[in-house]
């Protein structure tokens, strides 16, 4: 369990000391997955024999003395809703059961080429739609922490997978906090680095204009390595930024010295008070000390726009998934169902079929909204008015970056709450996004990192820092002093009072 509890740094380490071996470590990880992921549900699929492979090939390359990158033979799991040539790849979704993409996503390519063996593909809600994991069409995954309770979502399967030791790097990709809100209620560290900072070829879009990658860790030091073997600019996606990423490795390493003189932050007044819980708030609270005491300079901030978001982006995401969930037309990828007792059914009918066995009901729901809010006649009065939202939105976040370097707030209103308890209640399950949706509204990066247990439950809070676009290496400056002064207190991580997996 030694090995399992490091972080992807201290195992880039020992692998660099001669201490251990990528096929190794690779085993030791797969081992860990065959022993707890029959109960947790992390993983959608397991690729032992690829990743060992890959693990191979890494000690070849380390002993032949030609690294491809600091993270050379340290293994990652992946969210299933990046294409992995080869390997299924599912979205969480039935209509995509046996989809083998021909293509590796270019995080996907970028991982392989930086030598880090692929474990397996995570769970996640269907197409990334939820916030607790509950609408993967193959089941839930469960939280580490609580197994009654979910982990998160969409990418609940990424974070489950770093609480529980069943890997030591995960990629969750956060349309509206999926990376985030995960990391918030896992104890985990969820970057959501600025749109265009990561390449979306290859990504399977929810919401072109949200969507983006990003690393789910155990430290903030780890996530800055993984965002700089994923990040940068790539030619297939053509809203991809073409210029060099800031320097994010120095930023955690600088941060690390707990010394924040000089930097200020501001306090975003609209995410705290009603509908957060106290705990939340209070570990919240507290952080935001530590940050003082560190030296750094704290303000208060208003964005009065933020209390609009959450209804924005639900007109917003539905209409742009809309659109995209239509290429799932029976002919293209995965599922093909023939209805019941039409001899000879047309492309129309088959595709309804298809459509109603292979979506579950989140997917149709937002499908719904989504062509609704886009129709003739109601397209000014829903989409066309949330977009004047979003310009608000973004507005606010330039008048309080003008007033601090960095903004912060509770990732999420709420720790991890039980299976089943807001499944049949839409809204408030929205509501677990209301205070990373702006961000991806914005495309402005973010950062969660774990900031205590709630002391009125004993599961994890995240605190969140935004920045602004292309200042993610302040994300990680602030994300590893707050990490390094609360370890102080707790005398090392918090993952490692995650209980014990038992069925
Ligand atoms: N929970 C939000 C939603 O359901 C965000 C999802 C995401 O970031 N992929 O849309």
């Amino acid at each position: 369990m030694s090995l399992l509890s490091k972080t992807a740094a201290e195992l880039a380490d020992l692998l660099a000391a001669g201490e251990t071996t990528s096929v190794a470590l690779t085993q030791a990880y797969l081992d860990r997955i065959a022993e707890v992921d029959t109960h947790l549900h992390a993983f959608l699929h397991v690729d032992a024999e690829g990743a060992l492979a890959q693990a191979a090939a890494s000690d070849a390359r380390r002993a032949a003395g030609e690294l491809l990158s600091p993270l050379d033979g340290v293994p990652i799991a992946v969210k299933d809703v990046l294409a992995t040539s080869g390997l299924p790849t599912t979205c969480g979704s039935k209509i995509l059961e046996g989809w083998i993409p021909p293509y590796d996503a270019t995080v996907v390519a970028r991982l392989k080429a930086a030598g880090l063996p692929i474990l397996g593909k995570t769970n996640m809600d269907e197409f990334a739609m939820g916030s607790s994991t509950e609408h993967s069409a193959y089941g839930p995954t469960r939280n580490p922490w609580d197994t009654d309770r979910i982990p998160g979502g969409s990418g609940g399967g990424s974070a489950a997978a770093i609480a529980a030791s069943e890997a030591p790097l995960a990629i969750g990709t956060d349309t509206g906090g999926s990376i985030r809100q995960p990391g918030a209620v896992t104890g985990t560290v969820g970057v959501k680095p600025t749109y265009g900072g990561i390449s979306r070829y290859g990504l399977v879009a929810m919401a072109n204009s949200l969507d983006q990658a990003g690393p789910v860790t155990r430290s903030v030091l780890d996530a800055a390595l993984l965002h700089e073997v994923i990040g940068g600019h790539d030619p297939k996606d053509s809203t991809s930024i073409d210029q060099p990423l800031p320097a994010l490795v120095a930023a955690a390493r600088q941060g690390a010295s707990g010394d924040l003189t000089g930097v200020r932050i501001g306090v975003i007044s609209e995410l705290r008070g009603e509908g957060y819980q106290p705990g939340v708030e209070q570990r919240f609270d507290e952080a935001v000390a530590l940050l003082t005491q560190a030296g750094a300079e704290v303000v208060e901030v208003s964005c009065p726009s933020f209390t609009h978001a959450l209804a924005a982006y639900y007109l917003i995401m539905p209409s742009e998934a809309s659109s995209n969930l239509a290429r799932f037309d029976a002919m293209r990828y995965g599922l093909r169902v023939l209805p019941d007792g039409v001899a000879d059914p047309s492309a129309e009918e088959v595709m309804r079929a298809t459509r109603d066995a292979g979506f579950g009901d989140e997917v149709k729901r937002r499908i719904i909204l989504g062509t609704y809010a886009l129709s003739s006649g109601y397209y000014d009065a829903y989409y066309g008015q949330a977009q004047k939202v979003r310009t608000l939105i973004s507005r606010d976040f330039e008048a309080a970056f003008a007033k601090a370097d960095v903004l912060v707030s509770p990732t999420a209103p709420t720790t991890a709450f039980k299976i089943g308890e807001k499944l049949d209640d839409p809204l408030a399950m929205y509501l677990n996004d209301v205070a990373t949706i702006p961000a991806n509204l914005a495309g402005v990066p973010g950062i969660s990192v774990p900031a205590g247990l709630a002391p009125e439950d004993g599961l994890p809070v995240g605190f969140q820092v935004l920045a602004p676009a292309l200042a993610d290496d302040r994300l990680y400056r602030v994300g590893a002093a707050l990490e390094a002064l609360l370890e102080k207190q707790w005398g090392g991580s918090l993952l490692s009072q995650v209980p014990e997996v038992t069925a």
